[in-house]
């Protein structure tokens, strides 16, 4: 999305200029699924698709919220009327980012927000948390707030959790706010430390595709917090913190302990194998195995597909045929029952294999898949 193009909206309908332009993209995550609210490890990497907000500062406690990609004129609030899941709109993802700063005692006294998105809303992307990260930045920035990154990851995620009323844990804000181009980023949920491990496929002859199924995850809410809710059962049962305490070792010995409890064997052995496979993957891409990170991702897409039970369908047949149609390695990605998978594959390789995964939705008549090429890309950053 052009910053120019974001100014001149911002032009247009409030009539002066935007004291600047930021932008905040979407991510996938290249493996860790469901680890992150149970202290575990991510590897996200950042997306070329960005959302992109043109922002000034107010005086008058007034928030006013428009988007070029959804219909309607500007959205008006005022900050002392900003309440926790009082908006079931839009507007509540960069409504509750400055609730949240408000919250935690920062001085923010109002603002104009005009924003657009090319990360596709809806599909396991996170066009949720490039729309909170690229407000939090433009205020942190405005507002001399000296925030790190990690904190305004933090903010948004109690944004999304506490005003916007999803409970969502703290992989896809920290990616928008913390990835860098070419990298994918290695994420310690427990206490935040990152590292930027180097993923440049494309010097190495690879492609890592996205294939978003266009099946709308929006039914997962539930289905998510019931996940939630499991995870954290399995952890008081087995007496740790969180589930991210069992060491891979020690497995086998916990799911004898949870004895015929097969949710909650189902759910701590995916968990668990989860875990040791981001650190496989980190330890597989520092050796310069990239290759072998692909029967790391299928693995993955089973536990997925057949402990957590979060596939559908749709997911299953893009990876499926992936892997029959020469690919490395295949998962879907992101919170499940719809959204993206990611497709590992030879440059080579691409074209036959896209075209084979777009013949088979067309012969299960499911809706034609949008299938695009995830080129790790920078984490959020002030454009103008
Ligand atoms: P995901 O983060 O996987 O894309 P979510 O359900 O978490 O899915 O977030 C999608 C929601 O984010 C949309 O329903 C919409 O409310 C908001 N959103 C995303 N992109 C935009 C945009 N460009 N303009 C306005 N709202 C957006
Ligand atoms: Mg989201």
């Amino acid at each position: 999305m052009a910053a120019q193009q974001v100014r001149d909206g911002f032009v247009e309908l409030y009539g002066t200029e935007p004291e600047g332009v930021w932008s905040a993209p979407g991510r996938v995550n290249l493996i860790g699924e469901h680890t992150d609210y149970n202290d575990g490890f991510v590897m996200p990497f950042a997306l070329p698709h960005t959302a992109v907000a043109a922002v000034s500062r107010r005086t008058d406690g007034v928030l006013r919220l428009h988007s070029s990609d959804v219909e309607g004129s500007v959205v008006e609030l005022r900050l002392d009327d900003l309440a926790p899941e009082s908006d079931r709109n839009w507007t509540a993802y960069p409504a509750g980012v400055v609730w949240a700063l408000r919250e935690a005692g920062h001085p923010v006294t109002g603002a104009d927000v005009h924003l657009a998105s090319t990360v596709p809303a809806g599909a396991g992307l996170s066009s949720s948390a490039a729309l909170e990260v690229v407000v939090a930045l433009a205020l942190n920035d405005l507002y001399d707030l000296g925030l790190q990154r990690w904190q305004l990851a933090r903010l948004c995620q109690r944004a999304e959790n506490v005003y916007v009323g999803a409970p969502t844990g703290i992989m896809d804000q920290t990616a928008s706010a913390c990835c860098e181009a070419g990298h994918a980023l290695f994420l310690d949920t427990r206490d935040l430390s990152q590292k930027q491990i180097p993923f440049d496929l494309a010097a190495e002859g690879m492609v890592l595709l996205v294939v978003d199924t266009r099946v709308k995850h929006s039914h997962s809410e539930g289905e998510y917090g019931k996940r939630r809710a499991g995870c954290e059962r399995g952890a008081a049962l087995l007496g740790v913190d969180a589930l991210r305490d069992i060491p891979y070792g020690e497995l086998d010995a916990a799911l004898e302990r949870l004895g015929d409890d097969e949710e909650a064997v189902r759910l701590v052995r995916h968990i668990v194998t989860e875990d040791e496979r981001v650190e496989k993957t980190v330890a597989l891409l520092e050796s310069g195995e990239t290759r072998a990170i692909g029967s790391v991702l299928v693995a993955g897409h089973a536990s997925l597909r057949d402990d957590f039970r979060i596939s559908c369908p749709e997911l299953d047949l893009v990876v499926d045929t992936a892997l029959a149609s020469g690919a490395l390695g295949a998962r879907m990605t992101g919170g499940g029952f719809g959204g993206s998978a990611i497709v590992l594959a030879e440059a080579a390789d691409v074209e036959p294999l896209t075209k084979a995964v777009q013949e088979a939705f067309a012969a299960a008549e499911f809706t034609a898949p949008r299938v695009f090429e995830a080129v790790p890309s920078a984490g959020a950053r002030r454009l103008v």
